[in-house]
């Protein structure tokens, strides 16, 4: 661990002092002054950005996003939930947004709170789903989406320049300028400036000449006012600077507001139920519409999935959405019941050959120890439960989910209208409204469309361009033996196998790129059991696969759907014809910015392209989807957003001209 601040991530390092207050062995100074903090809090930035004021003034449905650099112990962020719970209407929410270079470990963020126990309702609903904290951006939805925490981890200088954001108040938190000189400087403030909506206000606890001066010059006006406790004073601030500049026109903000927030969401898959429920959490009424009889009937119905990460040590925008997404979903899990929906059994990823084990070997030095571990072999067979021929790296927050519980818990809002047995075949913009059809009936309509319909949203003349993709896959169901339910994590080589739930194990699962027939063959099962072998010939052995009839095992196929940079497809949709003519002059410079607004097709947004890993990429894109739509915070960096964009391939195909 580094004894300076530096790139390579860290929890934070906390000493207690006598009255247990927590003190920063790194920064040497103190993470409140005394057990008067709260008081601190209150004055600089609860009162500092009015508010108690402004909360109360939200208009129903409305909402304030909080920016803070230093999330610390969440003290901070707990005082002003504690005071939106108070003053603000009952359908606003508050959105808080804060940089951590350092986070606490659980412990001791829970240490830290029991600090305050007047905070405690808050404090123990944020130390539920405190968990799964990694770099990068991480979302946690609090008060049923009421509260939204965004936590950047990771230095401020380097997470701010990704958030996509308007923040209404800031709380310039982390430490003391004389401590952390790395942190107050001139690319600070010019993100501040960046990312401040009109009017933004700002409360700190420094009174610090070159803060006030540095501040004063990227555009905001600042005072100084009285201080609470040892400090004489503190400043507030206004932004009154000029509006950053407009970005990439393809890549902005469509302006479309409908009339009514009402939704239809088209496929009831994850990636579907995960977006209603998004949606729904901000006031939307949602018509889920689904084809089948019910949810998760499709590529989200197999008994057993795998949080199975495949990272990339190169920080790829896939790779930080993986640790992004898995964040979300581990934390949604918390929801869900443990043992019969999810287990937290952990992931060990076998390294089957030289090459995989190189690859673990750099994933290992890329990412903290409490992600992912490497394991020699005797560690892997104790934390697996059965004998292998090599060890791995192991996810130890990992494990396996149901999906359809976890699609049952998304749909489950009262927003939410599940329309069953609706096949939408066309689409048709009616005026202000999108409309899905089933030849000329009309199913349903609403301002805005989604579709999570996997691959099939290629049937709509609107989407027939996106590049995307069926993969079938096959899982095995393996009824448990007397020994087979010795293992105790998913075991992963180039398949995959999960402990035991409902008296058997899933085994999966097979890749057809040609076959369009969903009905489970025997050879693919022959394959599996193959990739059983692979993973443990011990474990092969105690399922009794000598014995096994792959004519008469069960399982289940179902079709991925890719993308071909295997980046999900998630945001608003443009005009394909429209955008070709608009930015034609990208064909032959592709640096060229013009200025003209991206076509966009208003009210409609696509969530699809999820691949064999949508368990861990679709919960987070219905965030993502729900911040596009609703011009909030973006949940990803900017140019993760970017990569998922659904313009992406239209852009390149310009840019290549093809
Ligand atoms: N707001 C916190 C609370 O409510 O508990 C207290 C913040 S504490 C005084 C300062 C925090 O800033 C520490 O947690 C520290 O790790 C963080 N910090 C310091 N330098 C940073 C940087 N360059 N980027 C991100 N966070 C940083």
């Amino acid at each position: 661990m580094p004894d300076t601040p530096s790139d390579t991530f860290s929890h934070a390092r906390i000493d207690w002092d006598e009255q247990g207050l927590p003190r920063s062995r790194l920064f040497d100074d103190v993470y409140f002054s005394s057990l008067d903090g709260l008081e601190e809090t209150r004055h600089v930035f609860l009162a500092g950005n009015d508010l108690a004021e402004r909360f109360a003034a939200l208009p129903d449905g409305g909402r304030l996003v909080i920016g803070e650099t230093g999330f610390g112990t969440g003290m901070n962020f707990l005082c002003a939930w504690e005071l939106f719970e108070r003053t603000a209407p009952a359908g606003a929410r508050l959105h808080f947004v804060s940089v951590e270079k350092y986070p606490l470990t659980h412990a001791d963020l829970e240490r830290a709170l029991a600090l305050w126990p007047h905070l405690a309702p808050y404090s123990e609903r944020l130390l539920a789903q405190y968990r799964a904290i990694h770099p990068g951006f991480q979302r946690l939805v609090l008060d049923a989406g009421r509260v939204v925490l965004t936590l950047l981890v990771g230095d401020a200088l380097e997470r701010l320049p990704q958030l996509d954001a308007r923040i209404d108040a800031w709380f310039l938190d982390g430490f003391a300028p004389s401590k952390n000189p790395q942190m107050w400087n001139d690319a600070l403030f010019a993100e501040l400036a960046r990312l401040s909506a009109p009017g933004a206000t700002l409360g700190t606890f420094t009174s610090a000449g070159f803060v006030r001066r540095g501040l004063i010059a990227v555009g905001f006006d600042m005072q100084r006012v009285k201080g609470t406790g040892k400090k004489w004073e503190v400043m507030r601030g206004r932004f009154t600077g000029a509006p950053a500049a407009a970005g990439k026109p393809w890549f902005a903000r469509p302006t479309y507001m409908p009339a009514r927030r009402e939704a239809l969401v088209i496929g009831a898959g994850l990636a579907g139920c995960a977006t209603a429920a998004s949606l729904a959490a901000r006031g939307w009424q949602v018509s889920l519409l689904e084809r089948h009889a019910g949810l998760a009937e499709e590529a989200s119905g197999n008994p057993q999935g795998v949080l199975y990460l495949k990272l990339s040590a190169h920080g790829t925008a896939l790779s930080r959405l993986i640790v992004s997404g898995f964040g979300h979903t581990r934390r949604l899990l918390e929801r869900l019941e443990r043992g019969r929906d999810w287990d937290a059994c952990g992931v060990l990823q076998l390294a089957f050959d030289a090459k995989e084990a190189g690859r673990q070997a750099k994933l290992a030095a890329a990412f903290p120890a409490d992600l992912l571990r490497p394991v020699e072999r005797d560690e892997a067979e104790t934390l697996a439960g059965i004998g292998l021929a090599s060890g791995g790296l192991f996810f130890p927050e990992a494990g396996w989910v149901h999906p359809p519980a976890l699609c049952r818990l998304l749909a489950r809002h009262p927003n939410i209208r599940l329309l069953p047995h609706q096949e939408a075949l066309e689409l048709r913009r009616d005026g202000d409204r999108w409309q899905a059809l089933d030849g000329e009936r009309l199913l349903a309509e609403a301002p805005v469309a989604i579709l999570a319909g996997a691959a099939e949203v290629r049937r709509f003349a609107q989407t027939t361009e996106l590049p995307l993709k069926r993969i079938r896959g096959q899982i095995t169901r393996l009824p448990q033996t007397g020994t087979s339910v010795a293992l105790r994590s998913v075991v992963c080589a180039e398949g995959y196998v999960a402990p035991v739930r409902n008296g058997e194990h899933t085994l999966g699962a097979s890749f057809d790129f040609t076959s369009d027939d969903l009905a489970p063959t025997a050879a693919e099962h022959r394959g599996n059991l193959a990739l059983l072998e692979e993973i443990s010939t011990d474990l092969a052995e105690r399922l009794q696969v000598g014995q096994l009839d792959a004519e008469r095992l069960e399982g289940r196929a179902a079709f991925r759907c890719t993308s071909p940079d295997y980046l999900p497809i998630v945001g608003p949709l443009a005009d394909t014809a429209a955008f070709a003519e608009a930015y034609a002059v990208l064909g032959k410079d592709a640096r060229q910015v013009p200025d003209t607004p991206c076509p966009w097709l208003d009210g409609l947004y696509i969530n699809s392209g999820h691949g064999s890993r949508g368990l861990i990429t679709a919960p987070l894109s219905g965030e993502l989807l729900a911040a596009w739509l609703d011009d909030e915070p973006l949940p990803l960096p900017r140019d993760v957003a970017e990569a998922c964009h659904p313009n992406r391939f239209i852009l390149r195909q310009l840019i290549r001209g093809q």
